[in-house]
């Protein structure tokens, strides 16, 4: 058979990436799509197997960037990425140049106004995603044990008010990372974290010292004034369907998964709005 290069499908579809992949869908309210990739629907090889979206953790980049193609044609939106560094920086995403990039840079939190989608990658750490559904606004964040103890969720929902949320009109979601009883850590570690978040000390089920980082996040979302607060009680370690270093990585590389989110507002809920009224 014959086909004509370069158009439609034919063309492409040998090599094409998958054009949609499972998400553990939340909802942040009307207009916000939101939720977590897992490790099915991707093109990766084991240990990345299938579906890993993280640059740097020993894939090949082409693979990621396919899984990661799949991920922003099942939003409908290029899904925009960071560079994690275990900080509290925060970028706004309306501000990156348009169009697919690996990294709008080194920060620990995304914000952005409608039509803007956002992702952040975890394998065990804690993500957060954040939205103000009646202002078009929405926030990711990676909090890891450093990320706790640097209050980078906080930070985010200062970058959210600063963008024209109203601290009480934002809800969010604390997704799949490794629990407090699985995360074990040395005596002397338990002490520091819990001295400054207390809802962080923990035992494994062998009694030994932990850290539940996720419930040391949503406490440090409700100080922050975030009134609806959501944890999928997911345990990365325990859960096979998501990646998990401390399960997988310590002497291979794993992959890492998304937690993403976009509101899809038109532009009256959008940026504009809020700027038009005072308070
Ligand atoms: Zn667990």
């Amino acid at each position: 058979m014959t086909r004509s290069p370069g158009t439609g499908e034919g063309a492409r579809g040998a090599t094409a990436a998958p054009s949609h992949v499972p998400l553990v869908e939340v909802d942040l309210g009307p207009g916000v799509r939101a939720g977590f990739t897992t490790r099915a629907g991707g093109t990766s090889p084991a240990p990345w197997a299938s579906l890993d979206l993280g640059l740097g953790v020993g894939d090949d980049p082409g693979r990621v960037r396919a899984n990661r193609a799949a991920v922003s044609a099942t939003l409908g939106e290029p899904v925009r990425f960071m560079t994690q560094v275990h900080g509290r920086g925060v970028l706004v995403a309306d501000d990156a140049p348009p169009g697919v990039c690996d990294t709008l840079g080194e920060a620990d939190a995304l914000v952005a106004t409608s039509g803007h989608a956002l992702g952040v990658l975890v394998a065990d750490c804690v993500p957060v995603l954040l939205a103000d559904p009646e202002r078009g606004l929405v926030g990711c964040a990676h909090a890891g044990r450093r990320g706790v103890e640097l209050d980078v969720v906080g930070a985010a929902v200062d970058a959210l008010v600063g963008l024209g949320a109203r601290r009480d009109a934002l809800r969010a979601v604390v997704g799949p990372s490794v629990c407090g009883s699985c995360y074990e850590v040395p005596e002397d570690m338990r002490a520091g974290v819990a001295a400054q978040v207390p809802q962080t000390w923990a035992q494994t089920r062998a009694g030994t010292p932990a850290l539940d980082l996720p419930a040391g996040v949503a406490a440090q979302l409700l100080a922050a004034g975030v009134r609806r607060v959501e944890a999928l009680g997911v345990c990365t370690l325990e859960d096979e369907r998501f990646f998990s270093h401390r399960r997988d990585g310590r002497e291979t590389p794993t992959g890492r998964f998304a937690g993403v989110v976009l509101h899809r507002g038109g532009a009256r809920t959008a940026r504009g709005d809020a700027d038009g009224r005072v308070g």
